[in-house]
């Protein structure tokens, strides 16, 4: 089914970081990757996505006491941060679309990288490591260091997230079951 492209009546326009454009509404609030006229496939993120997507939940609920945030569109630590990051690390990769204004996609805003959806993840989760390193390199609690320290020389993030996805998709099915219109 083709629709004509109607200005103001099929939703917004947003350029994607590969540079093609593509109307927002093509993108389902349940979708993980975007097949591209560029040939290419993108990770697609939602902010209605839960940050459990690419990290488990103890992960989350760690960062979640350990960062304050001071955004107050934003309280608790979530998906929108994790995204903040990563458009913090490689800005030319990563474009992100307000759409609040459009209640009809039902959700408020999207990111869309260069790179396909196992990608991102890994570069989340290098990321999040990164970003608790820091954290913890700057506790008092020495004890603390070196435990982390340890758990995250044992730590591969290729061998994670190839593990986490399997999990996911499983659980998927039940999560989602309606999600991908
Ligand atoms: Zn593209």
């Amino acid at each position: 089914m083709t629709e004509p492209r109607v200005p103001g009546g099929g939703g917004e326009t947003t350029e994607l970081p590969c540079g093609t454009e593509i109307r927002v509404r093509e993108i389902d609030m349940g979708m993980r990757e975007f097949d591209c006229a560029c040939g290419e496939t993108h990770a697609v993120v939602t902010d209605v996505h839960p940050p459990d997507r690419f990290l488990p939940e103890f992960l989350v609920a760690t960062l979640q006491e350990a960062i304050e945030t001071t955004s107050e569109e934003m309280p608790e630590f979530g998906t929108p941060h994790l995204l903040g990051i990563v458009l913090e690390e490689l800005p030319s990769e990563v474009t992100v679309t307000d759409v609040s204004d459009d209640q009809e996609v039902g959700y408020t805003m999207l990111w869309v990288s260069t790179f396909d959806a196992r990608r991102l993840h890994e570069v989340i989760v290098e990321l999040v490591v990164e970003l608790m390193e820091h954290a913890v390199s700057h506790s008092d609690d020495s004890n603390a260091v070196s435990q982390f320290e340890q758990r995250m020389l044992e730590f591969n993030v290729t061998e994670f997230v190839d593990q986490y996805r399997r999990e996911r998709e499983i659980e998927e099915e039940d999560v989602y079951p309606a999600g991908r219109g």
